[in-house]
């Protein structure tokens, strides 16, 4: 099929609810980002998007708990031990978490994700999710972005009152982590077995990624039928081993963003960094944050990161005919066997 009718046909699949196939995404990705294909691609994404979402957008605040070296030295993150950038360990206090966690449920956020380095401890996230529970009003769920675990653990994080966990096979798992990619499995199937949602992002995607790569972390998106799904592009962070490789363009990410809205035919789908053009290529879910942050050398304990605020965010959602959500709503329906 010539790319403009592979457009159409992958707009039509996702309009009768149904998956794209692993070849049609990697002829997708293969457009090049600037050319007037990729606009209608664009295009394309972002009526799928209001058919599956309603043209409902979403707000999430992320919250980096701790600014500390970590031993597992991923070759893009600033906490990285190994890169000694990070020489000690800051982090915010129980009371600063919480006053994040109400002023982004003020501002709309209807998800607050507690993100840190590798090995602290879900206990002490677990009690602390039960605290902002308990202690911030509103509408909302509370996910965390933390390290491996099993079941025992995922289901007592459940009954802590966590909703959903972040957790995603990286792109260059092996090679430029410290994971084997049945580590992230298992700790993904945890959750699956659990009474927890799964949130999964393919990322972190740089220049040194393939459109077979790409496509790869797509079709687990797809598989694993993530209630939160997205894209994230990597930073390059000086000082780190991947940080002499530029960033992926606007364009770029767009697009993939794009594909991964016609490729999927249910639920929200995120980008980081903010981008507006894929809001308007069919992105309905942006994310503010604060504190500890991989993509940073710097910690930002008392401002959103890039100043990318709540209200930014909701003025791209409008411009590009999204209503504003203060529900949970847009539910993820796996349409998978
Ligand atoms: S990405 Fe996570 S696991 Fe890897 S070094 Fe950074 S904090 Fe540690």
């Amino acid at each position: 099929m010539k790319n403009l009718e592979l457009i159409a046909y992958a707009k039509q699949n996702a309009l009768s609810g149904k998956n794209l196939d692993r070849a049609s995404i990697i002829q997708l990705l293969g457009i090049p980002p600037d050319s007037p294909e990729c606009e209608k691609l664009g295009k394309a994404a972002r009526k799928v998007s209001s058919a599956i979402t309603g043209d409902q957008a979403y707000l999430s605040g992320s919250i980096g708990v701790d600014f500390a070296p970590c031993s597992m030295s991923c070759e893009y993150c600033s906490m990285g031990k190994k890169w000694g950038i990070v020489q000690k360990t800051t982090q915010y206090t129980d009371e600063q978490v919480m006053e994040w966690a109400n002023q982004y449920v003020a501002a709309g956020a209807r998800r607050i994700t507690l993100r840190t380095t590798e090995f602290y401890s879900p206990e002490v996230l677990g009690v602390l999710t039960a605290q902002i529970k308990k202690s911030v009003p509103g509408e909302y769920e509370v996910g965390l972005n933390m390290g491996e675990f099993d079941l025992e653990t995922a289901n007592r994080l459940y009954e802590y009152g966590v909703d959903y966990i972040y957790h995603t096979v990286r792109l260059g798992e092996g090679k430029n982590t410290r994971f084997t990619v049945e580590e992230r499995l298992k700790t993904i199937q945890a959750v699956l077995d659990s009474p927890l949602q799964l949130h999964f992002c393919v990322e972190p995607i740089g220049v040194e990624h393939s459109d077979e790569e790409i496509a790869d972390r797509i079709m687990m998106t797809i598989d694993y039928c993530a209630t939160g799904a997205g894209c994230m592009a990597r930073v390059p962070v000086k000082g780190t081993p991947l940080g002499a490789l530029p960033q992926i363009s606007e364009r770029r990410m767009a697009q993939i963003a794009a594909v991964l809205r016609l490729a999927k035919c249910t639920g929200d789908i995120s980008v980081h960094p903010p981008c507006e053009l894929a809001v308007e290529w069919g992105c309905n879910s942006l994310t503010i944050e604060v504190g500890a942050n991989p993509r940073d050398p710097e910690y930002c304990p008392d401002s959103e990161w890039k100043h990318f605020t709540a209200q930014r965010a909701k003025t791209w959602f409008q411009k590009h005919g999204y209503q504003f959500s203060n529900t949970l709503e847009c539910r993820n329906k796996c349409v998978n066997p």
